[in-house]
């Protein structure tokens, strides 16, 4: 592209900074630009014309701007501008309109007609920045602002998106120091059998027991941990007391020997080869057997990695373990993926479960999965029953298992005991009573 790079524009930045010192009266503002889709035209296009493209896109900015401001490509798809000498940030939002119109008509490249669009992050010079790390941190922030708002728009980075990237911060701070800190505990939360209420398993649920914020919830940090890989020590951690904690239970005589563990897999765990590895040696050095153990797996997690997750669970399935899909139903999933892979179970999200009633369309797509996994012969968990008339609604309709608070919230180790120590669930499996309460459920199914 001929463009300065990133050693060239902190130096211009840099300046900048000193100039705006030296002179209050003197703004400038940055605009942070990544191509949207990129990675998309490059891999069905080819590198070439990705490289042309690059190429045909740095001479537009340059003409969308005046002859002495900066425009930098920081690498691969990213491009940074320096708006020097401005009058205020709407001069700044002038520029950065016009850079969306110039870009989102077609390039022509090789006689193809190419569209695509950017992101923007713009950050102004008034916030007082001292190191030009600093300007490239903020615009990058609300850059990822314009993303996730739909692409092909520009964000100006504000307070509360320093509040929100500073939490982040601190979070992914805190969550590398947790594992050490010894700060996770599992809880644990039944299934159970909805032809005679016995628990079958029981699902393993990561909770981060924060020294400040007290407990904090896995749909919290389990995505930050995602994002910066922490999910790959913390998930092995996981699986390590989930088969301490069921050996304990096996030992101490208070599980049937039959009680399934269930862990849940994230994406970046099934991205790894070694997994199925680390699961054999662990279910060994804890004498659990295979058969005691169950991995959930969204449906998602397996569209994602493809071939690798095929590779995975048919590794998983011969070292015996069992395979669940989980929030099956959200995953924009072709059905033809359920015959290719040796799963056992579907797991019906909740939201479905949830706004169930005999009159609608939820309890007919239930009724649907079940005649699909039983034609695959797989069997049918339902998770986030609440109400009697939803348990009731699913043992007219014969799934298999159930979970939700009806039954149990998650709870600790030492609850879960209890909960195994007596048939707990008699009362509300008490025939009459179920049905009693939700007669409309009886005459209509
Ligand atoms: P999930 O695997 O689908 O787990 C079920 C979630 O539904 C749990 O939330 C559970 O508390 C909640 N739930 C169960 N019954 C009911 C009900 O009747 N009503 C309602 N409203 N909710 C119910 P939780 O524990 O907050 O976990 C949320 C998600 O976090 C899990 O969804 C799972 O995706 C993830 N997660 C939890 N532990 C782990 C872990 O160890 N590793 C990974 N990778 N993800 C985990
Ligand atoms: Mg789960
Ligand atoms: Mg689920």
């Amino acid at each position: 592209t001929g463009l300065p790079n990133r050693a060239l524009l902190l130096n211009q930045l840099r300046q900048a900074i000193a100039r705006k010192r030296r002179n209050p009266d003197f703004h400038f503002a940055v605009l942070f630009l990544d191509i949207d889709r990129f990675k998309i035209i490059n891999d069905s296009l080819g590198h070439l014309i990705g490289d042309k493209l690059l190429c045909c896109i740095s001479e537009k900015l340059k003409k969308c701007v005046r002859d002495f401001d900066t425009v930098a490509r920081l690498g691969g798809d990213e491009f940074v501008l320096l708006l020097e000498d401005i009058r205020s940030i709407s001069d700044a939002v002038h520029i950065a309109e016009r850079i969306l119109e110039s870009i989102s008509k077609p390039f022509l490249i090789e006689e193809n007609d190419i569209y695509t669009s950017t992101s923007i992050g713009i950050t102004f010079s008034e916030k007082g920045y001292n190191l030009p790390e600093e300007l490239l941190r903020d615009a990058d922030t609300a850059m990822y602002r314009a993303k996730s708002s739909g692409k092909d728009c520009y964000r100006i980075f504000d307070h509360e998106m320093y509040v929100n990237a500073a939490k982040l911060l601190k979070t992914e701070t805190d969550l590398r120091r947790a594992l050490e800190r010894d700060e996770f505990e599992l809880h644990y939360q039944p299934i159970i059998s909805l032809s005679d209420g016995k628990i079958i398993e029981v699902e393993a649920l990561l909770r981060w027991n924060h020294p400040e914020k007290g407990m904090v919830s896995p749909m919290e940090f389990v995505p930050i941990a995602e994002d910066t890989g922490l999910i790959v020590p913390i998930g092995n951690w996981v699986i390590k007391e989930a088969c301490c904690q069921l050996k304990l239970w096996q030992q101490n005589g208070s599980v049937d020997q039959n009680l399934i563990m269930s862990v849940n897999l994230s994406p970046k765990q099934i991205a790894r080869t070694d997994l199925h590895e680390f699961i054999e040696q662990t279910l060994r050095q804890n004498e659990v057997s295979p058969k005691n153990f169950n991995l959930e797996i969204t449906e998602s997690a397996i569209m994602e990695n493809g071939e690798i997750a095929e590779n995975l669970l048919n590794q998983l399935k011969d070292l015996g373990v069992w395979l669940t899909t989980d929030d099956f139903g959200t995953g924009y999933s072709s059905l033809s993926y359920l015959h290719r892979f040796p799963i056992d179970r579907l797991k019906i999200d909740r939201s479905f479960v949830n706004d169930m009633n005999s009159h609608s369309k939820n309890s007919e797509i239930i009724r649907t999965i079940l005649t699909l996994a039983r034609s695959l012969r797989m069997e049918v968990v339902a998770e986030g029953i609440e109400t009697k008339e939803q348990l009731a609604l699913l043992k007219a309709l014969d799934c298999d298992f159930g979970q939700g608070y009806i039954f149990s919230k998650p709870v600790n180790a030492i609850e879960a005991g209890k909960l195994f120590d007596k048939n707990f669930f008699a009362d509300i499996f008490d025939h009459n009573s179920l049905f009693k309460e939700t007669l409309d459920t009886k005459f209509l199914i």
